[in-house]
């Protein structure tokens, strides 16, 4: 430990830790703007200088650590001038039309420069190369807007192992750019939205669905009906003040129903057909000698990293399609066919943690219903922008229940927004369905937490299942290495593309940090310990399902409508 003053407050800290730590531990906020926790901190932005008694120049304090007896002072005349210098250069290169930016109101830009204030700027204003790129239908680039912080470029490399964007140039003439500025859709780019979320600007962005659901929701001949994905109740609250972590399912589908949607149902219903689907693949596959281990598919990021960076291995995947996609598959079908409504009158809107989803929606095969399966997805930030714009305050609504059927679901269905929670809810059904036994202990801690790749074994009649989980894609290309060499000896994998899973997807509430994450976790794991039900084949509505329509696990029309098949894709398209 060290024992270090800041503004005249003793703290004791580990000795490797930040001048920024510190000051935290002493109740005084540095202003940053290139730093980000989950990140290295690369004291590009120079907004964190503080002064070091001793020291001649001033230093950053995000990549600075401190020793023992440091004496720091975190504001001073030296200190202003640097902050409001290196502010007004940033400024000067950045568009000041907050008013037209999706950003405007959680930009932290505007904020440092609320909190600095500049004055005037005394540099002419110079527009950075590039122009916007919204061919990905999924995320959007406007380069004009970049601040240069750098977080996008070392998310896409440190924490996805990507690489789509990079900086070129130097010094004050750098900017941000895909391999041979080339289309963000031609990249290897696999639209995970990790860089709109650590992005401090509206530099990057998801493309917006939010004016084809009001053209939707105001066509009276038109059925709208909304699936909520497992992660957002966990988050959308964060949009309306409540405190990270709080669960608001039921006022998320209350603000749902008075935004004018038809019927409110739930991805985690098709969080568990994916599980009883997904499940009776793996009991064939262990059973027949199929590819193993197998990989899971539910996360669409991780379907286009795989079929970017490692198209030998398609054939370990599931071929189940993600909730999203069974849903919209139901909806224009089964939903369909019992409601009594004409399929083509019917649009089905996502709420969803993800941007990758709005590709996934696009893709050409996600048609099995004889319609666009999913109509538009919405991001969460998207959703709560549009009950915010409608005047509802979802904090203030009294919680309703989901509509049937589609809308009944049970705790497993729930914490597949969490890392570990898809392999957590097929371990539930896979146990029971080949041993016949009720599984006692049904909460799966070995996959849990957020370590990077977790492990576990499960005893299944004398076979012992050996399976991994990874989030975060550079954790998922270390498990593909290990099966390509030969060194994998899983039967079944998790792969989730985001780091914590859903919960802290491209499109979930700004800001996500590991603090928020691990609430939100606990937020899912709550939800799944109060549900009546927590397996997905105890789900009465699934149970329905295939009695009425479907026949049983990936019968005949279940993989008519319920699965599909991938596509190598290189990565300059
Ligand atoms: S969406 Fe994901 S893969 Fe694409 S540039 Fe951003 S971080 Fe990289
Ligand atoms: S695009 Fe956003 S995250 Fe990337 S460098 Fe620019 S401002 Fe930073
Ligand atoms: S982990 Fe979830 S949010 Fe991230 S790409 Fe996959 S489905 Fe989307």
């Amino acid at each position: 430990m060290a024992t270090v003053i800041v503004d005249g407050i003793q703290v004791e800290v580990p000795d490797n830790a930040t001048i920024l730590e510190a000051a935290k531990l002493a109740k005084k906020e540095i202003p940053t703007l290139c730093y980000h926790p989950d990140l290295p901190a690369i004291g590009a932005c120079r907004i964190c200088v503080v002064e070091v008694e001793g020291e001649p120049l001033l230093k950053t304090a995000c990549n600075t650590n401190v020793r023992d007896g440091m004496r720091i002072r975190t504001i001073s005349p030296a200190i202003r001038e640097a902050r409001q210098t290196a502010l007004e250069l940033i400024l000067s290169r950045h568009p000041q039309k907050c008013n037209e930016c999706v950003r405007n109101g959680t930009c932290e830009l505007q904020a440092l420069a609320s909190r600095i204030h500049v004055g005037e700027i005394s540099f002419p204003y110079r527009q950075r190369p590039g122009s916007p790129d919204v061919s990905s239908g999924a995320v959007g680039r406007d380069p004009s807007k970049c601040v240069l912080c750098r977080r996008c470029v070392q998310v896409c490399e440190v924490i996805q192992s990507v690489g789509a964007i990079a900086v070129q140039g130097r010094g004050y003439d750098a900017w941000i750019d895909t391999p041979f500025s080339r289309a963000l859709s031609e990249v290897g780019c696999v639209y995970c939205g990790q860089c709109v979320d650590r992005c401090p600007v509206g530099a990057l962005f998801e493309v917006s669905h939010v004016e084809r659901v009001w053209r939707a929701l105001q066509d009276p001949e038109i059925h709208v009906v909304v699936q909520t994905a497992p992660a957002v109740r966990a988050a959308i609250g964060e949009e309306f003040g409540l405190p990270p972590g709080t669960l608001v399912t039921g006022q998320m589908v209350a603000a749902l129903r008075r935004l004018g949607f038809d019927k409110v149902f739930d991805t985690d219903f098709t969080a568990d057909l994916t599980i009883m689907e997904e499940g009776h693949e793996l009991i064939g596959r262990l059973r027949d000698g199929g590819v193993l281990p197998m990989l899971t598919s539910c996360s669409p990021g991780w379907i286009n990293f795989i079929e970017h960076f490692y198209p030998d291995l398609l054939p370990h995947l599931s071929s189940c399609k993600s909730p999203q996609q069974m849903f919209g598959a139901l909806a224009k079908t089964y939903y369909a066919q019992k409601a009594g409504i004409d399929p083509s009158k019917i649009f089905v809107v996502s709420v969803m943690p993800c941007t990758a989803k709005k590709a996934e929606a696009a893709r050409p095969e996600m048609k099995d219903s004889g319609y666009q399966d999913v109509d538009a997805v919405l991001t969460t930030r998207e959703a709560a922008r549009m009950m915010k714009e409608a005047g509802i305050d979802l904090s203030k609504l009294e919680p309703e229940d989901y509509d049937l059927p589609l809308g009944v679901s049970t705790g497993a269905g729930v914490i597949f927004g969490v890392t570990g929670g898809v392999m957590e809810a097929a371990l539930r059904t896979v146990y029971e369905v080949v041993t016949g036994k009720k599984l006692e202990k049904i909460d799966i801690l070995p996959v849990r937490g957020m370590e990077g790749i977790r492990e576990a074994e499960i005893e299944l009649d004398g076979l012992r299942v050996r399976a991994a989980v990874a989030h975060g894609l550079a954790n998922a290309r270390k498990l593909m290495d290990k099966i390509v060499s030969g060194q994998a000896d899983y039967h079944f994998i998790e792969i989730m593309a985001c780091p914590g899973g859903c919960l802290s997807g491209g499109g979930q509430p700004y800001p996500t940090t590991p603090e928020i994450r691990q609430k939100r976790a606990q937020a899912l794991y709550e939800a799944d310990r109060l549900l009546p039900l927590r397996k997905s084949h105890e789900n009465p509505v699934i149970q329905e399902l295939y009695r009425e329509f479907l026949g049983k696990p990936n019968s005949h029309k279940a993989h008519e409508l319920l699965h599909t098949h991938y596509t190598p894709k290189p990565v300059y398209g």
